[in-house]
């Protein structure tokens, strides 16, 4: 039966719920007795925690429009893709996302594990939490669910069907387009920043190498499917409880360059380490940035070695007499990602700056001529990265410390 969608209340999700009998049992007792809580923290969507005498579950639903601004008007198909991508990333990298339990395309509900005591890394990393296990994690998180979509596991008629199906997530990948590529780089009003930084922003806004450098991301962004990527890798989209770490929120999902998700964690890290409260700290979160890249540059040259799937590129087949030739062109696709890694890093630290939807990270500093100059060592940095891309992770870290 044909429902019509209607915005969830904590007592529409009771009933929701009730009229499935797998995810009734899964609470157990009866509805009157489940504890439903809403959680939404994020700009687009709610979020319910359910719990019954036997079990819990998550109830994500998308609203109309912008949960944090209601006159921006938005499709609902946006928890379908989230719900896509979850089913892949549950078989790519087990352990690493919540269970997919649900998706009901009239409601556009996703009901998936809830995650009890998780805690998101970003507030994880605001209370002084090991960084560097976490990033070691998402590491071979990304690396898994990139290289398994990819052309280089999968032959072209498993990959392109995805590269299609995801090719019409245009909603949220034009927000990804527009916030984080665009606006922040030119005089729009979603942009806002510290009074303090005008001088920093212009100077930024101004610059033909940087103008020079996001015309090519841009392009990469858009022009280079490589992968299935999550799309909104920041430190918000992944939860933590003691080493337990799950990805959560792949809503903008896309296939693009691999180095986008890269460089999206490796921006909330800076951000984060711009924001810490002490030296230590700082050398912690630069510790964790190499662990990120180590991590995710071994993993991804072994699973070459490891990993039983071969697909169209970059495999043994037409070119099985040339081994040193194909090593190399590994480690030159390697390097392709770790530059589109720092570049997108660099767009992300200035969009979480000065554009729409800023970090929670520098809110616990009161002082605003202090929040100021910790934004401007990030913006700074982000700077230095579009203008003089570094070669390698050492140039990155010796970059971070000037
Ligand atoms: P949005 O797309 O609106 O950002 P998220 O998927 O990021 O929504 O979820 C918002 C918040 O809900 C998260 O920050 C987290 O606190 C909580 N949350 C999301 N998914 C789960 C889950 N599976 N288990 C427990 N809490 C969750
Ligand atoms: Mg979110
Ligand atoms: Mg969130
Ligand atoms: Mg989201």
């Amino acid at each position: 039966m044909k429902r019509h969608y209607e915005t969830l209340t904590p007592e529409g999700v009771r009933l929701f719920l009730a009229g499935y009998e797998t995810l009734a049992v899964r609470l157990g007792g009866k509805p009157a007795q489940w504890n439903v809580r809403e959680v939404s923290d994020g700009n687009l969507n709610l979020v319910f925690l359910v719990h019954g005498p036997d079990g819990s579950v998550c109830v994500k639903q998308s609203l109309p429009h912008v949960r944090v601004d209601p006159e921006w008007r938005m499709p609902l198909d946006r928890t379908a893709f989230e719900a896509e991508w979850l089913r892949r990333a549950e078989r790519f990298a087990p352990g690493h996302v919540p269970e997919f339990l649900l998706f009901d395309p009239d409601m556009f509900v996703l009901v998936m594990e809830c995650l009890d005591d998780f805690v998101t890394l970003r507030q994880a990393l605001g209370e002084d939490a090991d960084a560097t296990g976490p990033s070691r994690i998402i590491a071979e998180f990304v690396t898994r669910i990139a290289f398994s979509s990819s052309l280089l596991a999968g032959r072209l008629e498993d990959v392109m069907p995805d590269m299609a199906l995801f090719a019409h997530n245009t909603t949220l990948t034009r927000i990804t387009f527009d916030l984080v590529l665009s606006d922040p780089f030119c005089v729009h009003p979603r942009n806002h920043w510290l009074s303090e930084l005008d001088q920093d922003v212009m100077a930024l806004q101004n610059d033909p190498a940087i103008a020079r450098a996001m015309i090519r991301l841009q392009q990469r962004f858009l022009t280079c499917p490589q992968a299935l990527l999550h799309g909104d890798l920041h430190s918000g989209s992944v939860m933590v409880r003691g080493e337990q770490v799950r990805v959560i929120d792949g809503e903008f999902s896309l296939y693009g360059p691999i180095g986008f998700d890269c460089g999206l964690y490796l921006a909330n890290l800076v951000l984060a380490r711009a924001a810490a409260r002490s030296d230590e700290r700082r050398t912690h979160l630069a510790e964790a940035m190499e662990v990120f890249w180590s991590g995710f540059s071994t993993h991804f040259l072994s699973l070459w070695q490891t990993c039983a799937l071969r697909g169209d590129l970059l495999a043994e087949g037409t070119f099985a007499a040339f081994p040193s030739l194909l090593h190399a062109e590994r480690e030159h696709y390697l390097n392709g990602i770790f530059q589109d890694m720092t570049g997108f890093a660099a767009a992300e630290i200035i969009r979480r700056t000065i554009g729409y939807a800023q970090v929670a990270d520098f809110d616990h500093l009161s002082d605003t001529t202090e929040k100021a100059a910790r934004q401007r060592e990030a913006l700074t940095f982000a700077g230095t990265l579009l203008r003089n891309p570094p070669l390698s992770m050492t140039e990155f870290s010796v970059r971070l410390e000037d």
